[in-house]
């Protein structure tokens, strides 16, 4: 297949190049050609008009949670999940986070995420909805130990490792909760196998001033220095939130080239804080972005998520952050935490074909000034609503709808959820 005559290519490839009127060959699931093309017996696609991008990276998120979207909007994180989040998700069964996971790939591929790192219970149930809505998700089952049951979970999750390590869209990762929940056998046990299948690491880490603070007292450690003391700090740990960290946790995070997940929007509503990216970057910390899950976003719109970036770290010094570096955490930073930068979040010869088309005749995007000022009207106004989307070479979006699924009954189904989660918590 070939887009032809794209107005703007927008690569991110090493050297950010923004290409006009430009023509892309897709073969299969990858990008084989981008110049002056001939087709050659294959279908085309009229670009004019157009602006092509990859498609974001939402490297933080809990999917199936979409379901639980508004129950409690004005709570700390602990009275949050205690109150709330956690009764209801003792309700979830199998076809709940399956409806939630399907709700969310439905809502991610429509506002122009492409990839999600998730990190839930009953990934085989969202490996289900990703097959559904054809798009691409890094999945694992959630780690922890604090029930009796931590043992059952382990297994699970290498289950899952197993399970999905030759899948088109979905590859497998270790997701040990947090330092909090886990116990250290647990985290280096299941660090070991994430090792051995050379899978991210995943984990929350100081999330909120307390969850630090009572770590500081029980271990003499915070939760960054001391996942380094017992070796699980490396390339493939992907640290999601890292909103307290001291001057030397930056440097540890740095020196062992670890990624973080940054999650502004959630870290607002639930008052834990507002991690120091300038500083992180500063450092040479790897940073993508994420929605975490929309129970505390509330929605996964990764265009809002790089604005919101942009906005809150210019709060101090507006010369913080430039929008091209906000772009490459929703892309190429988020492919190279979850060790695929060679697939995904850049529009290259032998990259996925996982890419977004916007119309540049859109309000939004006009006027631009020069090529920088296309890339600041993706952050800084666009709100995330492209009319094409492909994953692994699949159009799966068409007119801003995604095409795999039959959209009224699932938001139908969503609603008459409801009742019983609001019951759960309510009896809670
Ligand atoms: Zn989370």
């Amino acid at each position: 297949m070939i887009l032809k005559n794209i107005e703007f290519l927008i690569t991110q490839n090493p050297s950010r190049e923004v290409l006009k009127d430009i023509d892309l060959r897709i073969d299969g699931d990858t990008v084989t050609g981008i110049g002056d093309l001939q087709p050659d017996d294959e279908e085309v696609l009229k670009m004019s008009g157009k602006l092509v991008m990859p498609g974001l990276i939402n490297a933080h998120t809990h999917a199936s949670m979409a379901l639980l979207r508004g129950i409690s909007d004005n709570k700390k994180l602990m009275d949050w999940l205690e109150e709330y989040i956690f009764p209801a998700e003792e309700e979830m069964d199998a076809e709940d986070i399956r409806l939630g996971a399907i709700l969310a790939s439905t809502e991610m591929l429509e506002t122009g995420t492409t990839c999600f790192n998730d990190m839930y219970e009953k990934p085989d149930k969202i490996a289900e909805a990703v097959e559904k809505t054809g798009i691409r998700a890094v999945l694992s089952r959630a780690v922890f130990d604090w029930d009796g049951d931590g043992e059952k979970r382990i297994q699970k999750a290498k289950e899952t490792v197993r399970k999905y390590g030759d899948h088109p869209l979905i590859r497998p990762s270790i997701a040990p909760h947090a330092v909090y929940s886990c116990k250290t056998e647990t985290l280096k046990q299941v660090k070991k196998y994430a090792e051995k299948h050379g899978v991210p690491y995943h984990i929350h880490v100081s999330e909120t001033r307390s969850e630090n603070q009572d770590h500081l007292e029980e271990h003499g450690l915070t939760p960054t220095e001391y996942l380094e003391e017992h070796g699980l700090l490396d390339s493939s740990t992907v640290a999601a939130h890292s909103t307290w960290l001291t001057e030397e946790d930056i440097e540890l995070l740095a020196e062992k080239e670890a990624n973080v997940a940054h999650n502004p929007a959630a870290n607002l509503k639930l008052g834990s804080g507002i991690a120091d990216i300038p500083r992180l970057m500063q450092a040479g910390v790897n940073i993508s972005l994420g929605t975490d899950g929309p129970a505390s976003n509330n929605n996964f719109n990764m265009f809002e998520e790089m604005k919101l970036t942009a906005l809150l770290h210019k709060r101090k010094d507006p010369e913080a952050l430039t929008p091209q570096q906000v772009l490459d955490m929703a892309t190429v930073n988020g492919a190279k935490a979850l060790g695929m930068e060679e697939e995904i979040g850049s529009i290259q010869e032998g990259t996925k074909a996982d890419l977004l088309v916007l119309d540049t005749q859109d309000t939004e995007l006009k006027p631009h000034y020069g090529k920088q000022g296309i890339i600041s009207n993706l952050v800084l106004s666009h709100t995330g609503h492209p009319e094409k989307v492909f994953v692994n070479g699949e159009k799966v979006v068409e007119d801003g709808e995604a095409l795999g699924v039959n959209k009224k009954q699932v938001l139908k189904k969503a609603q008459r959820k409801t009742e019983k989660f609001v019951q759960a918590s309510e009896n809670s």
